[in-house]
């Protein structure tokens, strides 16, 4: 990983779901860019302290932060002791999701509830807590020309549908409009919030669709560059959306998916 320490110094990261994946990575990169992160996590205590400590070994700032991001008493506490322990926050990477899959007929109310709750209510309770720290603050020029940015992670299923996953699909879906609404709302106050649309990235979420040969083969399918995408693909684009290097860049989704969103189906060599 080669940063510069200075890109985002002085900034104040909150990562949801950061103890593992696409989350943990982007809190590495964040770090690694010169940021303070806090390191949400739900039940993987361990993961997230050991990415603290090696955060903190590298001369970075960090903590480890346990909240469920669907429990809005739990998300109001969990920035009372960011903003305790970084005194601001500059940057939310709202990033937790789950997966609970079911045939559509089979799907029940606690699956579409669980799914809804952590992957779309989950972000409009940690973005309006982090909306309001950046319209007290305001902008601080030396920090950043934003007040704030918030990204959300979305996923190519905010455009794809997806059999199977009526209750994933719709979360995602909802992100999107959600997170347009909001951009469209606080833009005036220099409040950038956007999107992340990972296509199939290498994580535990979606193991079974790349952890066998077969699988894989069949994933690259649907995959016009020909491999599944990995953490840092995502860490990346996350790094220049939370930058000022993106400063014209609100209320729109970075699709990250090599091509997923291209219908590659529709190609004469698909
Ligand atoms: P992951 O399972 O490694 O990460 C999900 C994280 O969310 C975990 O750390 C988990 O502990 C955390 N989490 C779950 N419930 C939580 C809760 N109630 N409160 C706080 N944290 C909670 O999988 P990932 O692939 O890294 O997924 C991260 C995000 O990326 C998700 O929003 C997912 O939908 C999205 N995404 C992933 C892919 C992919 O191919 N891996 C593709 C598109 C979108």
């Amino acid at each position: 990983m080669s940063y510069s320490p200075y890109l985002l110094k002085g900034q104040k990261a909150l990562v949801t779901g950061a103890s593992s994946g696409i989350g943990e990575a982007i809190a590495r990169y964040l770090a690694a860019s010169g940021a303070a992160v806090a390191i949400n996590y739900h039940s993987e205590a361990e993961s997230a302290q050991k990415i603290v400590d090696d955060i903190k070994a590298a001369n970075g700032e960090a903590f480890a932060i346990q909240a469920d991001v669907s429990k809005e008493d739990q998300v109001k506490a969990m920035f009372s002791l960011t903003l305790k322990q970084f005194g601001t926050i500059d940057i939310l990477v709202s990033n937790a999701g789950i997966q609970k899959d079911s045939a559509f007929i089979d799907m029940t109310l606690d699956q579409w509830n669980a799914v809804i709750g952590i992957n779309l209510t989950g972000q409009f309770l940690c973005a309006r807590e982090a909306a309001k720290e950046f319209l007290r603050r305001g902008v601080k020029p030396d920090i950043s020309c934003a007040a704030g940015k918030i990204i959300c992670m979305s996923s190519v299923h905010e455009v794809i549908p997806w059999a199977g996953h009526v209750n994933y699909a719709t979360s995602k879906g909802g992100i999107n409009m959600m997170m347009q609404s909001i951009a469209q709302e606080l833009a005036p106050h220099k409040i950038r919030v956007n999107s992340i649309a990972p296509g199939a990235i290498k994580t535990p979420i979606n193991k079974s669709a790349w952890d066998t040969p077969q699988a894989e083969a069949n994933l690259l399918k649907l995959i016009p560059a020909k491999r599944v995408g990995n953490v840092e693909d995502i860490a990346k684009a996350a790094v220049w959306l939370a930058s000022d290097d993106s400063d014209y860049v609100n209320g729109t989704t970075l699709f990250v998916d090599g091509g997923m969103t291209l219908y590659p189906g529709f190609t004469d060599n698909g």
